[in-house]
């Protein structure tokens, strides 16, 4: 298979917005690409070249890509530099470039051979690898035609810019091979629980949906965190999780899943699927001691603790321990605990089926507690006031409030859902304002007066994950400190885009468009019915979304957050539907 069909299908995504065209398009080529490389055409299509909690890092920094585009075209990197400010775009100049200079040439590349060397790109390690890099990448330019560069360049900088996701791309599975819309929950289900598009495509092709049915939970493959729901009446929360529950600490720290595989290793994975037993050793360290199992999926939150005060400190603490550098010194100033709350394997077997008091108890059993190793807080409640006074032990206790959990005997664990089998009570208590939400930055408003120079305002949305589109619901431009408004513009400077992304769904014009990747958390005071905003589109009103009123930055950077793990439209509607039902003043 060429490079070539991938390439043309890329721009073909790239200009499409609609969902089923696009879904249409990624089917034509899923369905043209021979089976032995569907997972790979899937990975790239992901923008990746392995499954993601594999960790394959290109390491292939701009400067370097850039001096390989020089080299291809005969120009000096300074001027393919100057070429990419312009373009705001390392792909579409190299693009352009080529055009002068590569413009007749034929379409040659296979997509086994590209990707066979951006693995050996990857594998390139040590004093001399920067060179073998240039040269690997050079290679592959050196036969590229210019949209071909564009988007090998793309992929290079982790930015593929084609506006689809992987529910997209699950979609195009199921048209292309699975028979149909009905398969999709099948191949839904085995992606949340293994994370790996390229075995799911694998087994749907070689085995048909019933393949893809048999798909297990495995320490090594990381399962899609279960998520919460969000209200905020104690009464509320009962009547949904049928009157009793298991009303559970929120720490507000990082979500970690670590996996012991039978060779004793264990890693740790945040939710965005990253791995991070480098970065948090110490974790590491105290499973390795008190985790009973062989073999173990363990969730929990890691959060900055002073275990010999019993405190818990700090979200702004923790997130210090987000480093590649300086491990040793961040692990003895910042140190940490683990709050246990799920088992999902242990010893062979999938827990994930298990109703939660029997994981929980499982749990119990396969963790030996430490000062640093502890599991999450829980009490079981059947009444209002018993889980008011629990959120409110929870608060003093430095915790955000409550994750209530469905204690009913037929739920398992939900990979990847944000259900109502878990709902959190969540009150900023520092503040008048009632909550925050995490919202992804899809736009920004060039600063005036003081600001000049500096965003004035950004656009912020909500996810809607049953269109995989961010709907907007605000302009935000206060709570940043002066240090948040310069630090902006460089951390927004890669996901800037001239025009409105296709997964954004917007009706103002900011000056700058981003694919959505950033996540702030922003205190609401108030959400009304709006003609502006877009979430919620026509859900409580004809011909009108929600509107935050008074948004607020907390100064929390979400960067544990991918985009899709913002607030939902849907979080949003309860929120407004909550506050429908409250006195003003509470
Ligand atoms: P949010 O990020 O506001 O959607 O809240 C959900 C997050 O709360 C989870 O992803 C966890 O990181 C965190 N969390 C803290 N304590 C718990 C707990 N006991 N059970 C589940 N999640 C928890």
């Amino acid at each position: 298979m060429e490079y070539r069909t991938v390439a043309e299908a890329y721009r073909d995504l790239e200009q499409t917005s609609s969902r089923l065209a696009l879904i249409d398009r990624l089917g034509e080529l899923l369905a043209a690409t021979p089976a032995t490389l569907l997972p790979t055409v899937c990975y790239l299509c992901q923008g990746l070249i392995a499954p993601q909690f594999a960790g394959v890092d290109l390491g292939l920094a701009e400067k370097l890509a850039v001096r390989a585009v020089a080299t291809a075209t005969g120009i000096s990197p300074g001027q393919v530099t100057g070429s990419v400010q312009e373009t705001g775009d390392l792909g579409l100049a190299a693009e352009q470039l080529m055009s002068a200079t590569a413009a007749g040439r034929a379409a040659s590349l296979q997509v086994s051979a590209v990707a066979a060397t951006l693995r050996q790109i990857a594998d390139a390690e040590g004093p001399r690898s920067q060179g073998r890099k240039l040269d690997l990448l050079g290679g592959l330019l050196a036969r590229a035609t210019p949209l071909e560069a564009r988007y090998l360049l793309r992929l290079i900088s982790g930015e593929l810019r084609l506006g689809i996701g992987t529910p997209t791309i699950l979609d195009a599975l199921a048209q292309v091979h699975g028979g149909g819309r009905a398969a999709r929950p099948a191949l839904e289900r085995a992606y949340n629980i293994c994370c790996d598009l390229g075995q799911v495509a694998s087994a749907l092709v070689s085995g048909g949906v019933v393949a893809v049915e048999q798909i297990r939970v495995r320490p090594g493959n990381p399962v899609r965190a279960m998520l919460a729901q969000r209200l905020s009446d104690a009464d509320e929360i009962l009547v949904k999780l049928g009157g009793r529950c298991a009303a559970e600490y929120k720490y507000d720290g990082v979500r970690i899943q670590a996996h012991r595989t039978a060779d004793g290793a264990i890693e740790l994975f945040t939710r965005r699927l990253e791995r991070v037993s480098a970065q948090f050793p110490d974790v590491v360290a105290l499973l390795a001691a008190g985790l009973g199992p062989a073999e173990a999926i363990v969730e929990g939150e890691v959060v900055a603790y002073d275990a010999a005060a019993g405190e818990l400190r700090p979200f702004g603490e923790v997130m210090t321990r987000r480093r590649k550098h300086g491990i040793d010194i961040a692990v003895r100033d910042v140190p940490v605990g683990l709050f246990c709350f799920e088992l999902l394997f242990a010893d062979g077997q999938d827990l994930t089926q298990l109703p939660y008091p029997q994981r929980r108890a499982r749990l119990a059993g396969a963790v030996t507690v430490s000062a640093q190793l502890r599991l999450a807080t829980a009490t079981e409640v059947t009444n209002a006031a018993a889980l008011e006074a629990a959120f409110g032990q929870a608060v003093a206790d430095g915790c955000e409030g409550l994750v209530c959990k469905s204690v009913s005997p037929d739920t398992g664990y939900r990979a990847g859902a944000r259900g109502w089998l878990w709902i959190k009570l969540k009150r900023d208590y520092r503040t008048e304002l009632s909550d925050t939400v995490d919202l992804a930055v899809v736009g920004a408003f060039a600063g005036r007066g003081r600001r000049v120079g500096v965003y004035g305002a950004l656009l912020l949305a909500a996810y809607d994950p049953d269109a995989d589109v961010f709907r907007t619901v605000t302009k935000c431009g206060a709570g940043f400190t002066d240090a948040d408004l310069a630090a902006l513009p460089a951390r927004l400077a890669p996901l800037a885009r001239p025009d409105k992304p296709a997964t954004v769904d917007a009706r103002q014009q900011p000056d700058v468009w981003f694919e959505p990747g950033l996540v702030l958390e922003i205190l609401s005071a108030e959400l009304t019915l709006s003609p502006t905003y877009t979430a919620a589109w026509g859900e409580i009103k004809e011909n009108a979304g929600l509107a935050m009123r008074f948004p607020r930055f907390t100064g929390r950077w979400r960067d544990d957050k991918s985009a899709r793990d913002a607030s939902t439209t849907r979080e949003l509607t309860e929120l407004y539907r909550t506050a429908q039902r409250k006195p003003a003043s509470t």
